[in-house]
């Protein structure tokens, strides 16, 4: 799929809309537009500076020759003007380098901020469509890709069509005989260049399309280390890897003929060009229709004038991958945010839970209806299990209740109240969920364990970990809570990281708590010291338990079995166990028999 939107990438144009597109990012820069215009003052100005290099040294070779219809007469003083401009022009250029960097950092930084700010308040839908590599390439390549058109790119086109007007208006000026017969060569080399151009530009926008896709292969070998080990996939994962940079080398060879074509054609056209009009100049020299001096300035402004062409292709070619750029960066400020009411409750969130007909099915996958007009009622404080074959609908339901998703009919209410109608921080902040695999991040345990109320003293975050039974294996560390932990810090079993989720938790003081198949990785021992730790979350609680083993939850309230998108079957343990052909009945055989 990704490899479609890249095709249809490259059929981009430089069109009008394109170029509504960069000025919305153009926008970014609007705060910083002092410094921005600073910049572009020197911009001009240097260029003309630059521009005047020419004239004065065609003029430094007629003044030597005799000429003294200047007003400096004398080549050392003619001498000292060039470097003067040159001097000047040098200090002119650091301004504008460094004032344009601090515009486009500035801006590019906002860009980012205001990027991850938007892509945090995103639904899950929406990380269900999308691969995290991309949202990061996104964030950090597509960005440095604008970040370069506006520190460089944009000031560069400018000081091109600045060289390029005022270059065509010096020669026409002086040298008029001479400038036409350049105009006649010119158009062919333009025309030239961007054939060669944009034949480059989809052969190397193809090779890049290729070093993504092996990237993804690295990044997920990386990431599942473990299962390329213990299946000895080693030799497949690099087969697979080199079977893509094969096609990386193919597709930057291919596009590496274009450019050593167009490379040695722009050399042999520029010094053709070049040869036939100072023999032209030569002619006119030899007539005496010009002299030395013009000549000069002349070859001096046809090598400006040619550079500024061949910069300005090269530079057409960079605002196009700009625009590739700006496009994939506005595609995520057109997604829609997750919707949210702006009502506040009054009075804490109790936690009584009413589905009523509830169906729904993914966005990502339409065909499957994973809830049919589902309904269940669970009272304020009671326990209850939600009980089921793997792929039943489980997660989804917690999910909903959570308002992970939308797009869900009939109606889910909390307290009586549609959940819509609650604000989501509110909503998700009265609902906690443990899952199975518990997510720690990089940081202390103290910190992980705060994540649940980053506001809590370390008394509490000292008690919390007390109820969750984490208190003893936390002190035997060295460090205590200061341990890190995360992906670079301890390595933690499955029931101290279930202890430390629920301490968190503890902390986070939810009316509703979802426990996912919490305990169903952990082992007996552990299980025993998580189930005790559950125990104590659990008090005064409305509590839906996620069971796979059914052995966990004989003491609930309530227990619902899932089937078919609908609750199939409710009531005790006992009383559904007492019905032979209940489907409760069955999946408890079921675990006998494992
Ligand atoms: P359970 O928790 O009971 O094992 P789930 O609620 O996770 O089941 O999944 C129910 C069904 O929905 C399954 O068929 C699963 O493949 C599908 N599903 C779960 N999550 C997603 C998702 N994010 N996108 C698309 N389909 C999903
Ligand atoms: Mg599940």
């Amino acid at each position: 799929m990704a490899r479609e939107k890249l095709k249809e990438e490259d059929k981009r144009k430089l069109n009008g809309e394109n170029f509504k597109k960069l000025y919305s990012i153009f926008q970014y820069i609007v705060p910083y537009k002092s410094k921005f215009l600073v910049g572009l003052v020197f911009l001009v100005v240097g260029s003309f500076l630059l521009l005047a290099f020419p004239l004065v040294a065609g003029k430094l070779i007629d003044v030597a020759g005799g000429d003294q219809s200047w007003y400096l007469t004398d080549i050392n003083q003619v001498a000292l003007a060039l470097m003067g401009i040159l001097f000047l022009q040098g200090i002119i250029s650091y301004f504008r380098v460094y004032l344009f960097a601090q515009v486009s950092e500035n801006a590019m930084a906002d860009v980012r901020t205001g990027l991850y700010q938007k892509l945090i308040h995103l639904p899950i839908s929406f990380y269900d469509k999308n691969r995290t590599g991309d949202l990061m390439s996104r964030i950090t390549a597509d960005i440095s890709m604008l970040q370069t058109t506006f520190s460089t790119t944009l000031a560069e086109v400018i000081r091109q069509i600045v060289t390029l007007a005022v270059g065509l208006t010096m020669i026409f000026i002086t040298t008029p005989a001479l400038s036409l017969f350049m105009l006649c060569v010119l158009p062919v080399i333009i025309f030239a260049a961007m054939l060669f151009g944009k034949k480059i530009r989809t052969l190397s926008r193809k090779s890049q399309d290729e070093l993504a896709v092996s990237s993804t292969i690295a990044e997920e070998t990386f990431q599942s280390i473990l299962a390329v080990k213990s299946f000895t996939n080693e030799s497949f994962e690099k087969n697979r890897f080199d079977g893509a940079m094969g096609k990386v080398i193919t597709a930057a060879i291919h596009a590496a003929k274009y450019r050593a074509g167009f490379i040695s054609f722009i050399i042999f056209a520029l010094f053709g060009a070049m040869v036939a009009i100072i023999w032209y100049g030569a002619v006119l020299l030899q007539n005496g229709e010009m002299s030395i001096g013009d000549l000069i300035s002349f070859v001096l402004y046809t090598s400006f004038i040619g550079g500024s062409i061949a910069g300005l292709g090269d530079l057409f070619g960079q605002i196009q991958r700009a625009i590739g750029a700006s496009e994939r960066v506005l595609e995520i400020q057109d997604e829609e945010s997750e919707t949210d009411s702006t009502t506040t409750v009054s009075t804490p969130i109790k936690g009584a839970i009413a589905f009523d007909q509830v169906s729904f099915a993914y966005e990502s996958r339409q065909d499957i209806q994973v809830l049919n007009r589902l309904s269940l009622q669970i009272k304020q404080g009671q326990k209850v299990a939600l009980v089921g074959k793997s792929g039943a609908g489980k997660t989804t339901i917690a999910q909903l209740l959570m308002r992970l998703y939308n797009g869900y009919e009939g109606t889910i209410a909390v307290d009586g109240k549609e959940i819509k109608e609650y604000s989501l921080k509110d909503l998700r902040d009265s609902i906690g969920m443990v899952p199975q695999e518990i997510i720690l991040f990089g940081g202390s345990i103290r910190e992980n364990i705060a994540y649940g109320n980053p506001a809590a003293s370390e008394e509490e975050v000292i008690a919390a970990a007390r109820k969750a039974h984490a208190m003893d294996f936390i002190q035997s560390f060295p460090e205590g809570l200061d341990t890190l932990v995360g992906e670079r810090g301890v390595k933690l079993s499955g029931g101290q990281r279930q202890r430390i989720a629920i301490a968190r938790t503890i902390l986070k003081n939810p009316s509703i708590l979802i426990l996912d198949e919490a305990t169903s990785s952990l082992d007996a021992e552990s299980e025993n010291l998580v189930q005790q730790a559950f125990n104590e979350l659990m008090k005064e609680r409305t509590t839906l338990i996620i069971a796979h083993r059914l052995a966990t939850i004989k003491a609930v309230d309530q227990i619902f079995v899932l089937e078919h998108g609908q609750i199939a079957e409710s009531g005790t343990h006992d009383s559904l166990l007492s019905n032979p052909n209940s489907t409760y009945n069955h999946l408890v055989n079921l675990q006998l028999v494992e």
